[in-house]
């Protein structure tokens, strides 16, 4: 049955770390829930799956570095539920709202169009951090019918009401629940006031827009339904998407800290009081990406977006280290120094998995020792909210012990295989493409080091020393290419 639903297998970590003698099925997976604010163990509603829905981009520019910090931690959730459970993920695109009809309006093209062209850019960036695609991608505009049924059932309910804008608004009074999300008092709020616009500051809290009455900024974006001639608010998008996909009720739902309000508290308002059910069961927030104390954010100018990085010489594996190694419930604050330091962590977990490949040393007394241990660091500070920290420097703790045993002969070839097998599910989470490094031929630390010349000539725009290289390496039979993920070289039986 899951086969159905998942065409391809996504579990190929389930076995590694169940089979593990130390695992201990009574450490349960934990989970920070900002509903409650407070860690608390993970039960799925399915015993065996988990469904996931995560806010997706607003198509009406690239993305930058710090909507990536969010949507990796989201790739890093969904890698490890999946080593425990089948995971169904929706992620939307938000591909009409203020902002998309603003910008596209400014530059003339019809927003479908003009969207689109943003898609697309964002699933090239996606692949290019190796983030896992989710099962559906639903975007808003194929969704109005949906989001009308919504209100109209709010209007019948009488938590909803046309304002004399012809708009029409949800009733924050009407939900006694309301901001125990973002940990507001409803008392707090000004009774009738009604803010009109997608974003909005806490201060600012009162009854939001679900239906956006056509007025001329909105050009020629309308939709002509029951509820009249308008188009939908932004919340009322990720309410309708999530429960189409997802059911009324589901486990997981996330996004950055600045979607807690309005975002996540409206869809909740909006949600239950159309099902009467309760929406969520666990609401994960990743904290900012910040520059110099302050948030990465467009209207800053504040920020790079995945192909600056990549033009400035950068692999994006670089960039996915950078954000593992810190917890996603801090700031992290961005640097290219600390991009360096990241990408110099990614080439020393390669070069050791390359030097292991050709290990034939004497037997390693200690080495069973020093792999449950990373195995169970590993493990541990995964379940443990998702510290990928911990895990990452369970990773390095084990380079750091049998660096000295590789570099001395004493590690055999069986059991740099076991070493290996350990990196290579470590990196079904990381995501470093360990399993392609491994496949290449064994390159030479001699020719390593060339190609790491290279690298800091090209990112220092030397090119001409980046050609000298190029043509030394292949007067010494290996060619180098460079792809999205940093050089690939090649060894090549003779050249012509
Ligand atoms: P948007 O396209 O503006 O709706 O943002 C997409 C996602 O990126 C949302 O989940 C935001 O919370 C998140 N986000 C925006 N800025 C940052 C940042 N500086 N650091 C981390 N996440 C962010
Ligand atoms: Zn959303």
């Amino acid at each position: 049955m899951m086969d159905q639903i998942l065409p391809f297998s996504r579990n190929p970590f389930k076995k590694s770390f169940k089979e593990l003698p130390e695992y201990n099925p009574v450490m349960p997976l934990v989970l920070y829930n900002t509903l409650n604010r407070q860690k608390e163990i993970f039960h799925p509603i399915s015993p065996s799956e988990v469904k996931l829905y995560t806010c997706g981009p607003t198509v009406y520019d690239f993305a930058h570095i710090g909507n990536f910090r969010t949507y990796l931690f989201e790739d890093i959730l969904r890698r490890w539920l999946a080593s425990k459970y089948n995971v169904i993920q929706v992620m939307n695109i938000t591909d009409v709202d203020d902002k998309t009809i603003r910008r596209s309006k400014e530059k003339g093209i019809p927003l479908h169009e003009y969207t689109h062209d943003y898609i697309n850019f964002f699933f090239e960036d996606l692949l290019s951090l190796k983030i896992e695609p989710a099962e559906y991608y639903p975007r808003a505009t194929d969704h109005i019918q949906e989001m009308v049924q919504i209100i109209q059932d709010l209007l019948e309910k009488k938590i909803a009401y046309q304002g004399e804008d012809k708009s029409i608004y949800y009733d924050v009074s009407k939900f006694p629940e309301y901001g125990k999300l973002a940990h507001i008092e409803v008392k707090e709020l000004k009774s009738g006031a009604r803010v009109s616009h997608d974003e909005y500051d806490k201060e600012e809290a009162s009854d939001f827009a679900l239906w956006k009455a056509w007025d001329k900024e909105d050009g020629n974006v309308f939709w002509e339904t029951s509820l009249g001639k308008g188009r939908p608010g932004w919340h009322i998008e990720c309410s309708a998407m999530s429960m189409k996909y997802l059911g009324h009720h589901f486990d997981i739902h996330t996004g950055g800290v600045d979607n807690i309000f309005p975002h996540h508290q409206n869809e909740i308002a909006q949600s239950e009081a159309h099902t009467g059910e309760k929406f969520v069961n666990y609401w994960l927030h990743a904290e900012h990406l910040i520059v110099e104390g302050k948030k990465m954010s467009k209207s800053l100018g504040n920020f790079y977006t995945v192909r600056d990085i990549l033009k400035k010489g950068f692999s994006p594996l670089a960039l996915r280290y950078f954000y593992v190694s810190s917890h996603y419930r801090s700031k992290l604050n961005f640097t290219l120094q600390g991009l360096q330091g990241a990408e110099s962590s990614v080439h020393r977990i390669r070069d050791f998995i390359l030097r292991l490949k050709s290990a034939h040393g004497a037997s390693y007394p200690e080495l069973p020792e020093v792999l449950n241990k990373a195995y169970q660091e590993f493990k541990e500070g995964m379940d443990d909210d998702l510290n990928t920290p911990r895990a990452t420097a369970a990773v390095h703790e084990s380079i750091n012990h049998l660096n000295t045993p590789l570099e001395e002969k004493s590690i055999s070839r069986e059991q740099a295989q076991e070493v290996i097998q350990f990196f290579l599910h470590a990196d079904k989470i990381l995501g470093l493409n360990l399993d392609e490094i491994l496949k290449e031929s064994h390159i030479p630390q001699e020719i390593q080091k060339l190609i790491s010349e290279r690298e800091s000539a090209r990112k220092n725009k030397d090119y001409r020393k980046a050609d000298e290289i190029r043509k030394a390496l292949q007067e010494k039979h290996f060619i180098i290419e460079d792809t999205p993920s940093g050089p690939r070289v090649k060894r090549i039986e003779s050249i012509s």
